[in-house]
């Protein structure tokens, strides 16, 4: 038999060589490579198509479609910050992925300034806790030092701790000084999920949940509270996340066939804020092709 080469790990893939990675961050949010540094990066990978997914923007797209080389496909897309009640009384945060909507979408468009401002009003929030308890950090020059319209993360705090020596790496900060619900976190006021999904839809784009049951986040999303985003037009599930066990993908390609939805697989890539790598996850090429099917917002652009 002829070797099928370094592909080995789906049929798809074995017969097609395609290789698809749906959930990226650049520096137009919180990763640490720019845009035409993360295609590049996608096409060093061996990734015949990629989605960009920053946090609450669009900003990072036209650089993207500008470094796409010949024969690499790019998924334009963005990850909303979003929260939905928990059933019992809370609130929970989940992550939006929206591919392929409308970016003059107005609706969104407006959604998107908010959160970013939101953004900035909490991590400056965190920023000054820090300060107040004698730790070096300079909440009007951490800010300064951001674009004006990049969506502030926890990671930019969490590189300035590194920087300053506070900590080692991102991760540590996270775990000592930024995780959910700790002495220096503070909440944002995200989007209703309800309403991002009804929003990414109506701007023609295909709404995924993405990790929907990833911990360490917080509370994660109970399958009544994703079935009932699929009432309101979500497509589909990120199974394959470096951050769900093997039990976690399990349950949710069940949930996914019996609410008859699709699932995707992709590596939620941050440069090196995070220890994952690019098409460390991927996805079929049906449900790739199903999500540009549905899609009718803007095309896949063909390098
Ligand atoms: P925020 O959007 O400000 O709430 O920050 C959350 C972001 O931090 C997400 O994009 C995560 O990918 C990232 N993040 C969460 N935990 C960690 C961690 N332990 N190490 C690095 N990045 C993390
Ligand atoms: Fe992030
Ligand atoms: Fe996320
Ligand atoms: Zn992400």
């Amino acid at each position: 038999m002829a070797d099928p080469g370094p592909r080995r790990s789906g049929p798809s893939r074995r017969l097609l060589g395609v290789r698809i990675d749906l959930h990226t961050h650049s520096t137009a949010s919180d990763g640490t490579d720019s845009p035409a540094e993360l295609i590049a990066a996608a096409a060093a990978a061996g990734l015949d198509v990629m989605a960009l997914t920053d946090h609450d923007t669009t900003s990072g797209w036209a650089q993207a479609v500008g470094a796409l080389p010949a024969g690499m496909r790019l998924i334009r897309g963005a990850e909303f910050s979003c929260t939905a009640p928990d059933g019992r009384g809370g609130n929970l945060s989940l992550h939006l992925l929206g591919y392929l909507f409308d970016p003059e979408s107005p609706a969104i468009g407006a959604e998107q300034t908010r959160l970013r401002e939101e953004r900035r009003r909490r991590l400056r929030v965190m920023a000054e806790r820090m300060a107040a308890d004698g730790y070096p950090v300079d909440p009007e020059v951490l800010l300064a030092d951001l674009p004006a319209d990049a969506p502030a993360g926890r990671p930019h705090l969490a590189r300035w701790l590194v920087s300053a020596g506070v900590v080692s790496s991102v991760d540590e900060a996270f775990q000592r000084f930024l995780a959910t619900g700790g002495r220096y976190y503070a909440g944002r006021a995200d989007t209703d999920a309800h309403t991002a999904v009804r929003m990414v839809r109506h701007a023609g784009g295909v709404p995924v949940l993405a990790h929907p049951f990833a911990p360490g986040r917080g509370p994660v999303a109970s399958e009544d509270v994703i079935a009932e985003l699929v009432t309101e037009g979500l497509a589909g599930v990120e199974a394959d996340h470096p951050d769900h066990t093997g039990p976690d993908r399990e349950r949710l390609r069940g949930l996914a066939a019996e609410l008859d939805v699709l699932t995707t697989g992709s590596s939620d890539y941050h440069g090196h804020n995070k220890a994952v790598r690019l098409g460390q996850e991927t996805t079929c090429t049906e449900a790739c092709e199903r999500i540009e099917a549905m899609a009718s917002g803007v095309g896949v652009v063909a390098g």
